[in-house]
């Protein structure tokens, strides 16, 4: 069977239709035909080849969601018709000391879904079912499409770090991977504080549901919020004044960054040293920890932002993307 997908040639360049074969149905595979596929800031990193690791053609997605239409022999999660997601990663050891209590997203030989393979900008994906998540029943697939990697991107460190009802977190960035954020720690009960650049975000901040606002550029030492917060996720782009954040956190407070967005970061050793304070970071999920994100969303009523736009305008909404002018995730449907 031919998948007709759409790939980028080249660093930077625009996607052209690519037809390639379909790979067979190993028997602890499922095929899924995609429906959707969320557009990911990393997609749009690999096409560009800033990690160095693309390979031409490159078809990107990672925020697959469809239909089962076939199971491998020994495959047993799944049926024809049930709708699935796939994130990040399709495949892993199985063995090590990571995957063998449930952290395959942190195994050394973990398979990518569009970066060793091709990708999800297309109408079909063979993986292996245990990277696959079912989706739930009356959660739509445009919402469910981002939760597989933006979701759990924002979730999983929400979960391994410790996050209690009684925390005082803060989100920096307003955007793709914030505004699930600032739901998710809602939903879990603390006290949340948006904190953007742009002053004209303390209106939308409080409808995602966080209940204090800082503009950094009306208080960019957060001179106000000392020994404040015992919890500060940054999903910035930009390099932030680490040492203002670190004065920001509590005693025993972490700084957690998520994505690749920040290069380099200089960590102050007094507030560490006598605070007890921490830096640390996250990226991704398990299978497990994907699952967790989606019923999490569910029951909880969290909406994540969506455009949707046709496979067949991706480069237009890659664009939009580049632009920053989605609100908040580009998910592209067939
Ligand atoms: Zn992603
Ligand atoms: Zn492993």
């Amino acid at each position: 069977m031919k998948v007709h997908a759409y790939a980028a040639n080249e660093a930077k360049g625009q996607l052209s239709k690519l037809e390639y074969d379909l790979k067979d149905v190993g028997s602890n595979d499922i095929e899924i035909k995609i429906s959707h596929c969320g557009i990911c800031h990393s997609d749009i990193h690999l096409v560009d080849n800033a990690l160095g690791i693309t390979k031409y053609p490159f078809v990107p997605g990672h925020e697959i969601v469809g239909t089962v239409t076939k199971v491998g022999a020994s495959a047993k999660r799944f049926k024809v018709g049930d709708r699935v997601g796939v994130g990040w990663q399709s495949g892993s050891c199985g063995v090590c000391e990571f995957c063998s209590v449930g952290d395959e997203n942190l195994c050394a030989k973990m398979e990518s879904t569009c970066v060793t393979q091709y990708g999800g900008y297309g109408d079909s994906f063979v993986v292996n079912e245990h990277f696959a998540i079912a989706i739930p029943e009356g959660m739509s697939s445009e919402q469910a499409a981002p939760l597989m990697c933006g979701g759990v991107t924002v979730y999983q460190p929400l979960r391994y770090y410790g996050i209690k009802p009684n925390m005082r977190t803060a989100v920096v960035g307003i955007g793709g991977l914030g505004h699930i954020a600032i739901q998710f720690l809602a939903a879990m009960g603390c006290e949340v504080t948006a904190i953007s650049s742009s002053d004209n975000k303390a209106k939308e901040a409080a409808a995602l549901g966080a209940s204090h606002f800082i503009s950094l550029s009306k208080e960019p030492k957060l001179d106000k919020h000392t020994n404040y917060f015992d919890f500060i996720m940054s999903t910035a782009s930009v390099d932030l004044d680490w040492n203002a954040f670190f004065q920001a956190l509590k005693p025993k407070g972490q700084l957690c960054l998520i994505g690749l967005n920040s290069k380099e970061i200089t960590v102050p050793a007094a507030p560490l040293v006598f605070g007890q304070r921490t830096v640390c970071g996250s990226w991704i999920g398990s299978p497990s920890m994907i699952r967790e994100t989606v019923e999490f969303a569910h029951r909880n009523k969290i909406n994540v932002m969506t455009e949707q736009m046709k496979m067949d305008t991706v480069n237009a909404a890659i664009k939009k993307v580049r632009a920053n002018e989605v609100r908040y995730r580009a998910v592209l449907t067939n």
